[in-house]
């Protein structure tokens, strides 16, 4: 067996060696291929990494030595010697993973460079400023990049010397003064280490490489790994360059190019550059770069060639490419090329132009944009041009995307009176609580002191569609005296507050929104996705209103049904906890008689919004306590509507106190104990459809789901309640109609033991949220204080609540999933948690075959193009 390479030239790569390369180094090697002007060099493999972390964080001799053998090959490529005292060879080292992470790890140029081929450098170039410049560009780099020492320390002696010189641009020293900051660098490193600033260019090069391994594990890199699903175990390659020089005078330059507007997918162009500048200075915005078209004027040969090779790139890849180039004295180099980042609006034209432009199949196009990108496509945002008048008072996190702007308001009760009477308001909690829903409906955003991405607020305000900020600890708030402080400024109910729920910034001041509007392009694409997916997307949804919006966004059902939902509206929850309180069955029946007439009339409105879409209707699931007041004076008000005694209340309250309610007495427990809820229940859903049904004529069969099943003879118990219930109303009603029972998985019982479950349950919905819960054995209103850690030390790569663990709780869905298609070939199976609106996890349920995934309806979308990309992916 060959000897493993871990080096390649990039006359060696190629675009498809993207998992080696990383992806700047396989297109410098397409590059290279396809004859552009690509300054060359090398690439230390993703798998030299990998190698890197397994040998306990050193470079293995085998590995240097290659690095050595192709940069001796460089040289001859070249016709320059590393190091050397004729023509010295002076190389850039950069980062490069398989997708792109901006930020990762700094860049280092003009490498190579010491008191010695600094000299050469100056005399060949006959610029000696030239030459100064880029060696304290380089002592600078290397020591922030690869040492650690703060870059700020190397600042403050430019500006200090700039003072002394009576200089006021960095472009105002001469060749002197640089040296002699040199020196100062130089001085600064060696106090700060110990030793010399490394001479030898082999040193300086190994050093940088192992910088850039380390860069793969900072923190940063691991939070933007953990929001992008990229996989900790692709680590990332390394790219050495021979540098070329765009800061060598008028006839040198740097720039950065988009084939297409990046912002609004139009087919031009979009290009800046700068005459005289290095690397990043376009981007650092220092100077303001000139547009392409001064490039046309000044040098129309360089503005035609470089016109020729945009062009060829984006033919090549066949999509929008984000370039970087250099001229060097009149002479242009391409130096970077990748598919561009673009917003939502730009990816989706781009997209269809390239299929009407015959450059993509529709298959290839659902591929361009990614799933989660359409969510700012579906959200009010803040006007960009007076968002920028505007800095932020603090950060939380963003929990709901969307932005809102209005007064602030403390309580539940005030948000939904205020907003009754016609005003903007956003409410603004300690932490919100299922009491709250009311006033979380009618504000026009949620913003909470305490809390995580799955807290409550977080995930009722996901379900609705509603912005949120959650858990922005820097504020200050007192519900009592309705204040909020922050930075030392008091604002009250009487002032404005804007959010941004897809930044987590906070504004304290009126901000506009926009609407956001679904062009041409949005449909087109999405209809070309809906003939391409195979498994259906339904939505959870427990109101009319939620469930049109739902539709509106292409949902082609209800996959859960949360009736609970409905008990909180103030003409309920006294029915509801009337019934909670009741002593026998009698009392509970008399309170079940007067809220049947209104689940009735929400499942009428439900399937009304549904027309002949199936509807999953979940039977009562959380535990009651969750219903009854818990202040003082809220249980003095309700002993009193109740005429029961406070003492009575107090303690029937007591008695329904849990350890652990997520664990306790919820879920189809309760139908076990009180079947006349369940009675009452299915009542309400058959009624309802039957009444829609006569007046609609839709076609409608009612699917009931039986939650938090972990046995076979509790879902039959159940199953017998609701069934009897069912057949007695139809055979009254003598309407024909078919209706399902089915259950939820979302104990591990119920996985374990599905091929059982089947023999009763007609369908399937995986309960994700409750399965990830329990198979974990963590809470998902807890675990957020202590994920951090689990992410820190590189336990978790990410939050199991948000991306489904294929490989723990995705075994318990598969095997759910074979055993109940052992028992029922037909059973229908779909999911139903978080997870549903995921794009990683929609494709796992893709792959598992299930018949349908729901989610909120402002991920519909997403759900539908995750589906598409899934089906393209592997076709089933
Ligand atoms: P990023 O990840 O920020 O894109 P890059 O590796 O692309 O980092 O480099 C940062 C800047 O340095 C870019 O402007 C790039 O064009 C420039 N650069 C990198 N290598 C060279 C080189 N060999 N010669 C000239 N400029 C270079
Ligand atoms: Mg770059
Ligand atoms: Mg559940």
């Amino acid at each position: 067996m060959g000897k493993k390479k871990y080096v390649y030239l990039f006359s060696e790569g190629d675009a498809s060696m993207k998992n080696l390369l990383g992806g700047k180094g396989a297109n410098l090697a397409e590059m290279t291929n396809l004859n552009i002007p690509v300054p060359q060099g090398f690439t230390v493999t993703t798998e030299a990494c990998n190698k890197y972390y397994d040998d306990g964080e050193v470079v293995e001799s085998e590995v240097i030595e290659e690095i050595y053998e192709r940069m001796t090959e460089l040289e001859k490529i070249t016709g320059k010697g590393f190091g050397s005292l004729d023509n010295p060879l002076l190389v850039s080292v950069r980062s490069g993973a398989r997708a792109s992470m901006p930020g990762m790890m700094d860049t280092i140029l003009n490498l190579g460079l010491n008191d010695d081929t600094v000299e050469v450098m100056a005399k060949i170039t006959e610029n000696p400023r030239f030459a100064y410049d880029s060696y304290r560009r380089f002592i600078q780099m290397f020591s922030d990049v690869v040492m650690d020492i703060e870059k700020r320390m190397f600042e403050d002696i430019l500006d200090e010397m700039k003072k002394e010189k009576g200089a006021n641009l960095d472009t105002d020293l001469n060749a002197d003064d640089l040296k002699e900051l040199v020196k100062k660098y130089k001085a600064l490193y060696k106090k700060e280490k110990g030793e010399e600033f490394p001479r030898d260019p082999k040193v300086q090069l190994i050093e940088s490489i192992k910088a850039v391994f380390r860069s793969w594990n900072n923190p940063r890199a691991i939070v933007y790994r953990r929001l992008n699903d990229i996989p900790a175990k692709w680590g990332t390659a390394v790219n050495v360059q021979e540098m070329v020089f765009g800061n060598k005078g008028n006839t040198s330059g740097t720039g950065v190019a988009f084939s297409r507007n990046p912002s609004t997918g139009e087919k031009h162009i979009f290009a800046e550059y700068l005459m005289n500048a290095q690397g990043e200075d376009v981007v650092a915005g220092i100077r303001t770069p000139h547009p392409i078209s001064k490039l046309k004027e000044d040098m129309p040969n360089i503005y035609e060639e470089f016109l020729k090779i945009v062009n060829i790139l984006e033919n090549h890849y066949r999509d929008m490419q984000d370039m970087e180039f250099t001229i060097e004295e009149g002479k242009l180099y391409f130096l970077q090329t990748r598919n561009g980042k673009r917003t939502a609006q730009a990816a989706l034209k781009i997209a269809v132009d390239l299929v009407e432009e015959g450059m993509l199949t529709k298959e290839e196009a659902i591929l361009k944009v990614e799933p989660k990108q359409l969510d700012s496509l579906l959200h009010p945002a803040f006007d960009s041009n007076a968002l920028k008048e505007n800095s932020p008072i603090a950060k939380g996190l963003p929990a709901s995307p969307g932005a809102a702007c209005g007064k602030i308001s403390f309580t539940a009760n005030e948000a939904k009176e205020r907003a009754e009477a016609g005003e903007r308001v956003v409410l603004v909690r300690l932490e919100t609580s299922p009491e709250d829903i009311e006033g979380m409906i009618a504000a026009e955003g949620i913003l909470t002191v305490r809390g995580g991405m799955t807290s409550h607020a977080a995930v009722v305000a996901r379900g609705m569609g509603t912005c949120c900020v959650a858990g922005c600890g820097d504020l200050k708030v007192n519900e009592i005296s309705k204040t909020l402080e922050v930075q030392g400024k008091v604002y009250t109910d009487k002032d404005y507050i804007s959010i941004d729920g897809s930044t987590g910034n906070i504004y304290g001041c009126e901000i506009n929104t926009v609407e956001p509007e679904i062009s041409g392009y949005f449909e087109i694409f999405m209809k070309w996705a809906d003939e391409i997916r195979t498994m259906k997307v339904r939505t959870n949804a427990d109101t009319p209103r939620d469930a049109s919006q739902a539709v509106k966004f292409g949902a082609e059902g209800i996959g859960l049904c949360r009736t609970e939902h409905m008990f909180f509206a103030e003409d309920r929850i006294l029915a509801v906890r009337e019934m909670i309180v009741a002593k026998n069955e009698e009392q509970r029946r008399k309170a079940l008689e007067k809220l049947l007439p209104m689940q009735r009339e929400d499942f009428v409105g439900i399937y009304e919004a549904m027309e002949h879409r199936p509807c999953t209707i979940r039977l009562l699931d959380p535990p009651l306590h969750e219903f009854l007041p818990h202040n003082e004076e809220d249980v003095l008000g309700l002993a009193k509507e109740l005429g029961i005694t406070v003492e009575e209340l107090k303690a029937t309250i007591d008695s329904l106190h849990e350890f652990n309610p997520m664990m306790g007495h919820r879920g189809c427990r309760l139908a076990v104990s009180y079947p006349e809820i369940a009675e009452m229940q299915t009542r309400a859903i058959i009624e309802a459809a039957v009444e829609v049904k006569k007046n609609h004529g839709y076609d409608i069969v009612p699917e009931i789901m039986i939650p938090l099943v972990g046995e076979i003879k509790e879902l039959k118990f159940v199953k017998d309640i609701v069934v009897t219930t069912a057949e007695s109303i139809l055979k009254e009603s003598s309407i024909d109609m078919k209706y399902l029972v089915g259950t939820m998985i979302e104990v591990p019982r119920a996985a374990l033991t599905a091929d059982e479950i089947a023999k009763e349950a007609e369908f399937f919905s995986f309960g994700t949220n409750d399965l990830t819960q329990m198979t974990f054995g963590f809470s998902r209103d807890d675990a957020g204080k202590f994920l951090k850690d689990y992410y820190d030390r590189k336990i978790y790569e990410s939050d199991p609540f948000a991306k489904l663990d294929q490989d723990g709780v995705g075994i318990l869905v598969r095997m759910a999933a074979e055993k109940g298609r052992q028992t029922r070939s037909d059973i229908k199976l779909g999911i139903c948690g978080e997870h549903g609106g995921d794009p990683s996890s929609v494709e796992f349920c893709h792959n598992l075959g299930l018949n349908y995934v729901s989610c909120s309806p402002f991920r519909v979308p997403l759900a539908r193009l995750a589906a598409a990309q899934a089906q393209v992916k592997n076709k089933r």
